[in-house]
């Protein structure tokens, strides 16, 4: 159990900025996940707090403690990698007792430790292999267990399931949950998969070049994105972005598409200067899976579309569809089809669009 500071934290490789002016609380026995895509600062964030990087600026608290300067074993924190970092010539009982030994831990409380541990990771049949003769997931496990043993008050854990089949993923993404819960310790779960950051994750940071995009649940990071890149990583596919002009007629907010002589209309209280010149340069943001075709016509903010081409998913299809030059995409149930002349009839719901600033990105509502 501990919570875990970052104030004010950069790192650089050389002149090159890898983690730039960090800051953020991670709370006691909190499931944090930090995402981005691959090169954005992730990992050094999390060798940062094990002490296995040296900090350029800033600090670092755990429980209060600044840990600056404490050796990677003084710290209490224990880390998981994709690789498992296992010592192949041990066997998996030596590999989980390894972190004890070094510690002078008592012969007795090791093996009950060890035992203990194999029992929650379901590897206790496997003891006395070694890491060559044990599967991809059970590899991992014995990593987790490896970390377990030592009862650390913070887990960090540096892209652990990358190295899994999708379906092996799947089911130890339930398992860590599992074992947050059990264990009620700080986990700092570094991942580039949105989608298990979103799974995982009681907050999420995003990261992109070094700094923090955005901090918060699931639910916000993916309802009110703060800007166009955070819109962008957050679900699958991702968001739609249509290039518009910002418009107030008769009081009313619109936006126009640059070949589409369509007004659509906005929510009123999106913060855009009124009657100034030929208005603002924004990008309309919607989910696919957010776009409706069961709406009947004549309705507001109902576009026609042109089918190019449909992913079938099985439960789900992907409609590719042209709005004018514009593609866009709508996520739609499997049995959906489309009429002959490929012509669909697109609902955009006000409530769920977002209107980006297109010079700065932020989202203005
Ligand atoms: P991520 O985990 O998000 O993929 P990293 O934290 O590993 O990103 O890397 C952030 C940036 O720092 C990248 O540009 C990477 O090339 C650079 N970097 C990471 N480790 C080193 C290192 N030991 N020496 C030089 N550059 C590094």
């Amino acid at each position: 159990m501990a919570k875990v500071v970052l104030r004010n934290l950069s790192k650089y490789y050389r002149e090159q900025a890898a983690v730039v002016d960090f800051n953020l609380e991670i709370r006691d026995r909190e499931f944090l996940v930090i995402v981005g895509p691959s090169g954005c600062g992730k990992s050094t964030v999390l060798r940062l707090i094990a002490g296995l990087e040296e900090i350029n600026t800033g600090d670092i608290f755990i429980d209060d403690g600044r840990v600056n300067d404490l050796p990677p074993r003084d710290r209490n924190i224990a880390m998981v990698f994709q690789n498992y970092a296992l010592y192949p010539n041990m066997n998996v009982y030596d590999n989980l007792a390894f972190g004890l030994k070094v510690h002078n831990v008592d012969k007795a409380v090791i093996k009950e430790k060890v035992e203990a541990v194999a029992q929650m990771l379901n590897i206790e049949n496997y003891l006395r292999r070694k890491p060559a003769q044990l599967s991809g997931g059970e590899r991992q496990r014995v990593a987790i267990g490896r970390a377990l043993v030592r009862d650390p008050s913070v887990f960090l854990m540096d892209e652990p399931l990358s190295n899994l089949d999708a379906r092996l993923r799947n089911s130890m993404r339930s398992e860590i949950m599992r074992l947050h819960r059990r264990i009620q310790t700080t986990f700092i779960y570094v991942t580039h998969d949105q989608m298990e950051a979103m799974t995982l994750g009681e907050r999420i940071v995003v990261m992109k070049k070094g700094y923090i995009q955005q901090v918060g649940t699931p639910e916000e990071i993916y309802n009110q994105p703060v800007n166009q890149f955070v819109a962008e990583f957050i679900g699958t596919p991702p968001m739609n972005f249509l290039p518009a002009m910002l418009k107030r007629l008769g009081g009313k907010l619109v936006a126009q598409f640059a070949d589409l002589n369509y007004n659509l209309s906005l929510k009123p209280d999106i913060p855009v200067e009124a009657g100034k010149g030929n208005g603002k340069n924004a990008i309309v943001g919607i989910r696919p899976e957010h776009i409706r075709l069961d709406e009947g016509t004549g309705e507001v903010n109902v576009l026609t579309a042109k089918l190019d081409m449909i992913e079938k998913m099985g439960a789900e299809k992907h409609l590719h569809l042209m709005l004018g030059e514009m593609p866009i995409i709508v996520k739609t149930h499997g049995d959906y089809s489309v009429s002959a002349d490929g012509r669909v009839d697109i609902y955009l719901p006000p409530d769920h669009i977002h209107i980006f600033d297109r010079d700065t990105g932020l989202n203005l509502g």
